[in-house]
C-alpha cells in the first residue's frame, strides 16, 4: 500500500469539513476588515526566501523543500509573506492607493521533524497591510485577531507582545546580547552556538530553551528610543481598553529576519513556554524595500490553521443536508435523480439514497440531520412525490415542481 509522505496528513469528510469551515471564517473576517485576496504561487526562486526570511534562519538553513527548475533553483514556499511582497512589488505597489491590505490562504512547506503541531505541509492564513504606520491600526489588527481566535477556538487565547525597535535599535541590542552570552556560549545547543555569530537574537527563540542558559539577558526596553517606547505604550493601552488578554514579554523574538518594531505571538493561555504558537506576526517595515520595492511600512500576521484546529473545543461539524430523495425501487431511480438535479440546480442540498428501503433511508436522513425525505414512487408518474418533513413530523403529497 502506498502511504502518504512523512509530515503530511489526509483530511477526509468531517476533519476536512472543519478545516473548510474555519478557512471560510478566516476569509469572511478578512473581507469584513476590507482586506483583498492576494494569491502568489506555491513555489518561488530560492533567492526570494533567502532575502526575505533570512539566510541564517532555520527556515532557509534547514527547512526548505527544493524543486528542480531550469533557470534557477526553486523552493516550495515556507511562508506566505515573501511571495505576497514579491507579487506586490512586481505589480507596482508604489502607485497603489495605501494602505494595501491583503489576505492569503495557502499551504506552506517546511522540512521539519514531524510531530504533533509540526508538519511538513501545513496551512497558513496571512493578513498583510502595507503603507500604514500607526500604533492604533496595529493594535486594532491584533485585538481583532484575538477576538477571531477566541470565537473559533471557543475559549480564551493569549497574546505575547514585544517591540524590537528600529533596525538600528535591533542591531544595538543584538550586539549587547552577543556580549551577554559571551562565556556561556558553551552551554548552548549546537545550533545556537552558530547563531551567536550569525544572528544572536535567534538564541532567544530557540525551541530547546537556550534562552535560560544565557544568564542576565539585556532588556530591549533599555535600548528603545522615546518614540519606540511611546508606540508600544499606545498599543498596550488600546489592547487593555478593548479587553485583550496579553502580556508584554521583552524576550519575545520571531524566527524570521524581516521583523522590526512590534512583534507578537498568540498561544493557548496555558502554553507559557510558547511551544505551540497558534499565530505570529509583527511589523516588517524594511521588507518591501529590501525586495526592490518602495519604502513602505507593513504589518502582518500568519495564523496556523493546523494548530488552531487542534485546540478547538467543540468539534461538531455539520454539512448542510436538506433533502434525501428515496426511490422506492430501482424503477424510480431515474425520477429520483431528476428530482435531485432540479433541487441542486436551485442551489438546494439534495442527494439520492439508493437503499430502495424506506427504513434505511429514513435512518440515514436522521443521522445526517436531513430535514426532508422525498419518496419517489408510483406518484412520480403524475409528476408528484410524497415529502416527509422530519422536523415537523408531517407528510404530504406535492407536485415535483413545487419542491
Ligand atoms: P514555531 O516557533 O512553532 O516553529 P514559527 O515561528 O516557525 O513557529 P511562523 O513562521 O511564524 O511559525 O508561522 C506562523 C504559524 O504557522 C505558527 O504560529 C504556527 O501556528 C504555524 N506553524 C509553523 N510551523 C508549523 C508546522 N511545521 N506545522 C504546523 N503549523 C506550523
Ligand atoms: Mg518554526
Amino acid at each position: 500500500m502506498i502511504q502518504k509522505p512523512r509530515g503530511t496528513r489526509d483530511f477526509i469528510a468531517d476533519s476536512a469539513l472543519l478545516r473548510e469551515q474555519i478557512t471560510s471564517a478566516f476569509i469572511l473576517f478578512a473581507q469584513n476588515m476590507g482586506y483583498k485576496p492576494c494569491q502568489p504561487p506555491t513555489f518561488e526562486g530560492v533567492g526570494l526566501f533567502k532575502r526575505a526570511v533570512g539566510e541564517s534562519s532555520d527556515i532557509v538553513q534547514k527547512e526548505l523543500f527544493y524543486l528542480k527548475g531550469d533557470e534557477e533553483k526553486y523552493a516550495l514556499r515556507p511562508e506566505l509573506t515573501a511571495g505576497v511582497v514579491r507579487a506586490l512589488v512586481e505589480k507596482g505597489i508604489k502607485s497603489m492607493p495605501k494602505p494595501v491590505n491583503t489576505y492569503t490562504l495557502g499551504n506552506v512547506y517546511r522540512y521539519e521533524k514531524p510531530q504533533k503541531g509540526r508538519y511538513r505541509e501545513f496551512t497558513q492564513f496571512d493578513l498583510n497591510s502595507f503603507g500604514e504606520q500607526n500604533a492604533f491600526s496595529d493594535a486594532y489588527l491584533i485585538a481583532n485577531i484575538y477576538s477571531l481566535l477566541k470565537k473559533i477556538i471557543g475559549s480564551d487565547v493569549k497574546i505575547f507582545l514585544n517591540t524590537l525597535g528600529s533596525p538600528k535599535t535591533k542591531q544595538k541590542f543584538a550586539n549587547e546580547l552577543t556580549d551577554a552570552i559571551g562565556k556561556n556560549t558553551d552551554k548552548l545547543c549546537p545550533d545556537c552556538k552558530l547563531r551567536v555569530a550569525s544572528n544572536p537574537l535567534r538564541v532567544l527563540d530557540c525551541k530547546l530553551g537556550c534562552k535560560d542558559e544565557i544568564g542576565d539577558i539585556p532588556q530591549i526596553s533599555d535600548y528603545l528610543s522615546d518614540d519606540e517606547k511611546k508606540y508600544l505604550d499606545t498599543v498596550v493601552a488600546f489592547l487593555k481598553d478593548n479587553g485583550v488578554n496579553f502580556e508584554v514579554d521583552d524576550t519575545l523574538m520571531r524566527g524570521l529576519d524581516y521583523y522590526t518594531s512590534l512583534v507578537f505571538e498568540i498561544t493557548m493561555p496555558d502554553d507559557s513556554s510558547r511551544s505551540a504558537v497558534l499565530a505570529g506576526g509583527g511589523r516588517f517595515d524594511g521588507l518591501v524595500a529590501q525586495l526592490d520595492g518602495p519604502d513602505v511600512g507593513a504589518i502582518g500576521v500568519g495564523l496556523g490553521l493546523d494548530r488552531i484546529v487542534e485546540n478547538i473545543k467543540r468539534r461538531e461539524v455539520k454539512q448542510k443536508c436538506e433533502y434525501i430523495i428515496c426511490p422506492v425501487s430501482e424503477e424510480y431511480s431515474k425520477s429520483a435523480y431528476k428530482i435531485a438535479l432540479q433541487l441542486n440546480q436551485k442551489s438546494k442540498s439534495a442527494r439520492v439514497s439508493t437503499a430502495y428501503n424506506l427504513k434505511t433511508s429514513l435512518s440515514d436522513a436522521v443521522k445526517g440531520d436531513c430535514q426532508y425525505v422525498v419518496i419517489a414512487g408510483e406518484e412520480t408518474k403524475n409528476n408528484e412525490v410524497i415529502i416527509r418533513d422530519l422536523k415537523k413530523n408531517s407528510q404530504e403529497e406535492v407536485s415535483i415542481d413545487e419542491l
